[in-house]
């Protein structure tokens, strides 16, 4: 499998908590960069398993734009072609342009369906917003929706989570992407005084969502992502699970041949026509670990056998029987308990490599 990722480095509006790379809506500087993309992508001749448009806010450039640049790219018949929509700023007919054009999922930046909390997190859209955006999409055709929430947001309960959770259920999508708010330095709410819930409420309000998706038909496929069957992001699975995956525009990150590039976070550096620069090499066992352990079904454990110490198994036997996870044979996994430390965890069994 080969994923394609496109950044769209657009936003109408820098939101409090984003590191994202993403600058200021200027209708030259998108016009330049959706023709330069077109040219290079003309020039890539994999045919690609997924294609992924990530942002910034990649609906901001409009569906005549998106459409033209997926257009040029090669993919599968059967290929899943990802865009995140901001649910507010498109225009009207959006939908039924980009399904006509090849789309076939969206995913949608909600985070929250409390529009106190939506303030708080300074987005620019309400619930009701959202809720227009899933039945437009819906009436274009589009059947793979996937929300993004978040928890850990100021003044957020557990009471205004359920909310925001049976708001899901009841627009009957098909994925969620469900973040805990972290505040990164570099952006605005790094300065400011928030009332966050602590690390217990956060920790509470994380095992009473799985529980509740869980419940409610969807698998806890991801430390993070959650799908009914069937509908988990074959994009995402390529970054988990060691696939390749080319990544173009500034702060993309690419995966070929077991090695890993990136663009900086530079629009310029990317419209200069510059290549993708050598990062590290990657694949290896500690990467396998890393992120296999990521997804509910973990790791195999006889992959990582000849390039493990035995004191590897003997933590993960301790981990499994505290609780956080399971050891049987050939597997090692992590259950949403474990999920929680999975720094922890993987910190002391990475000690382990040999
Ligand atoms: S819309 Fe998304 S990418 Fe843009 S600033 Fe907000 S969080 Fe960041």
């Amino acid at each position: 499998m080969t994923g394609l990722y496109i950044h769209i480095p657009f936003c109408a509006k820098k939101c409090g908590y984003c590191d994202f790379y993403s600058i200021n809506y200027n209708s030259d500087t998108v016009k330049n960069y959706v023709e330069f993309l077109i040219e290079k992508i003309k020039n890539i001749n994999t045919v690609f398993d997924t294609v992924y448009f990530g942002g910034g806010t990649p609906s901001i450039i409009g569906a005549e734009n998106l459409s033209r640049i997926l257009s040029c790219v090669k993919y599968k018949d059967n290929a899943e072609i990802t865009v995140e929509v901001n649910p507010k700023g498109y225009k009207k007919g959006f939908f039924d342009e980009i399904y006509n054009a090849g789309f076939n999922r969206i995913s949608i930046g909600m985070q929250s369906a409390d529009d106190d909390e939506l303030k708080l997190l300074t987005r620019i859209h309400s619930a009701q917003d959202v809720k227009n955006t899933v039945s437009d999409a819906k009436v274009a055709g589009f059947e793979n929706l996937s929300l993004d929430l978040m928890i850990g947001i100021e003044n957020q309960t557990l009471e205004s989570l359920q909310k925001s959770l049976d708001f899901c259920l009841n627009l009957d999508i098909k994925h969620l992407s469900c973040y805990m708010l972290k505040i990164e330095e570099n952006t605005p709410f790094y300065e400011q005084k928030l009332n966050l819930p602590d690390e217990d409420k956060t920790a509470e309000m994380y095992l009473y969502m799985c529980d509740y998706l869980n419940q409610n038909g969807f698998e806890h496929y991801e430390i993070s992502n959650f799908a009914k069957n069937g509908y988990e992001s074959k994009h995402n699975l390529i970054y988990w699970q060691l696939g390749d995956y080319l990544g173009l525009g500034p702060s993309a990150h690419s995966f070929l041949n077991g090695k890993r590039y990136y663009y900086p976070n530079d629009i310029n550096y990317f419209l200069g026509g510059n290549k993708y620069i050598y990062l590290s090499d990657g694949g290896d066992v500690y990467d396998y670990i890393m992120l296999g352990l990521r997804l509910k079904q973990g790791i195999n454990t006889a992959k990582i056998k000849e390039n493990v110490s035995k004191m590897f198994f003997e933590k993960a036997k301790k981990y499994a029987d505290l609780g956080y996870g399971n050891l049987d044979n050939g597997s090692f996994s992590l259950n949403e308990k474990g999920f929680l430390i999975q720094n922890t965890i993987l910190t002391d069994l990475l000690e382990e490599i040999i």
